[in-house]
């Protein structure tokens, strides 16, 4: 599949926002991609058989360039992620997917790749503009002064101003978003990585499968924050790749709500009320969080729009699913691979 002028190569792709940004990909008619992820083709969230598929580590230059070669797209979202329980105890290793948006960059310009996306996240905002718990909305400059999340927040900006002088230095077309708490079905749902979307669904299907109606909540559970729904970030994806868009962009929704009222409308969903106990010592990140929608909608006209509840009820849906297959130890389920048709 080398030297393919329409190559397109998603890293991450075992993941959750890979393993989609490939369904849609091959959705709308794209037959040439390359998926590479570090996790053995085993474990991948979904995985097609029509798609060249490999496990590779990309913190290692020479991985890069096996996984660069040929390609006429790259979609870097490879990186060591997790909701705040995880990255507030696993910085260093956070930091360290430098290496694979460095070495990919390296990979893009030596192989000629003609536009590069980047996954930066919200994590790169300045702590001192979201202590309040009012939900700051942050526009794309509140970025700086720099005083990003300790760790993953640092690396992500850190290689956004790689991605911007690759772009400025040596001519390599760049484009950068900020997700937003990206959430939906084949997301991270229980292990440690899981962020509180998933988080949540599963506590309150725990609940009520067992008949224990408490729920805990990490936090006073007011903080505020957007989530985006994985179709919505999907769309955005391919509209800022496609853009002459060059400096990072919010991709986030603008419906800001506290953490109390996420729990609120998953219980509604699942028709239970639970008793709530808040771990007021557990990792809980920023007090407020929004996606200031601005700019996007100046530029793209358009902005993340599916309603939480909406986008809930259908993560909630498909993580019950998951959980019930679990329990029945068919642990595979996660794990599907495609047949071309699909
Ligand atoms: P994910 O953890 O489901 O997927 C990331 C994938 O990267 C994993 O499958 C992992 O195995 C792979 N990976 C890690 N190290 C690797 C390496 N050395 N070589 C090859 N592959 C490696 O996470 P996701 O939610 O799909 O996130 C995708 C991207 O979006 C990441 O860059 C993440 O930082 C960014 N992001 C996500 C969110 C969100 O809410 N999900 C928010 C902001 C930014």
């Amino acid at each position: 599949m080398t030297n393919n002028q329409n190559l397109i190569v998603v890293t991450g792709a075992g993941g959750f926002i890979g393993g989609n940004l490939i369904a849609d990909l091959r959705r709308r008619g794209n037959t040439a991609i390359r998926a590479v992820d570090i996790k053995p083709l085993a474990e991948w969230y979904q995985r097609f058989d029509d798609v060249e598929n490999l496990s590779l580590d990309l913190n290692l230059k020479r991985n890069c360039e096996i996984a660069a070669q040929g390609a006429a797209e790259i979609y870097n979202l490879a990186a060591n992620m997790g909701g705040m329980g995880f990255i507030e105890n696993n910085k260093a290793l956070c930091m360290l997917s430098v290496l694979i948006n460095t070495h990919m960059l390296q990979a893009a310009l030596k192989h000629g790749v003609e536009r590069y996306f980047y996954a930066s996240s919200a994590c790169v905002y300045n702590a001192d503009k979201q202590r309040s718990f009012e939900a700051p909305s942050l526009k794309e400059e509140d970025a700086y002064p720099a005083m990003a999340e300790d760790g993953y927040g640092w690396e992500k900006l850190f290689s956004e101003r790689m991605c911007r002088h690759f772009r400025e230095d040596y001519g390599l077309r760049t484009r950068v978003a900020r997700f937003h708490n990206v959430y939906g079905p084949w997301g991270t749902w229980y292990g440690g990585r899981e962020k509180a979307p998933a988080a949540i669904c599963r506590k309150v299907i725990e609940a009520k499968l067992s008949g224990q109606h408490e729920i805990e909540i990490w936090g006073s559970g007011e903080q505020t924050r957007s989530f985006m729904y994985i179709d919505d970030c999907l769309k955005g994806i391919g509209l800022i790749m496609n853009s002459d868009i060059l400096d990072p962009l919010n991709l986030g929704s603008s419906e800001a709500v506290t953490v109390n009222q996420l729990v609120d409308i998953v219980e509604e969903i699942a028709g239970v009320t639970l008793q709530r106990k808040y771990d007021l010592s557990a990792p809980k990140g920023v007090n407020g969080r929004n996606s200031d929608n601005t700019r996007i909608q100046q530029l793209l006209h358009w902005e993340p729009d599916t309603s939480l509840r909406n986008g809930l009820e259908k993560t909630y849906r498909w993580i019950h699913d998951q959980y019930l297959a679990r329990e029945r130890g068919e642990a595979g389920v996660v794990r599907e691979s495609f047949a071309a048709s699909n």
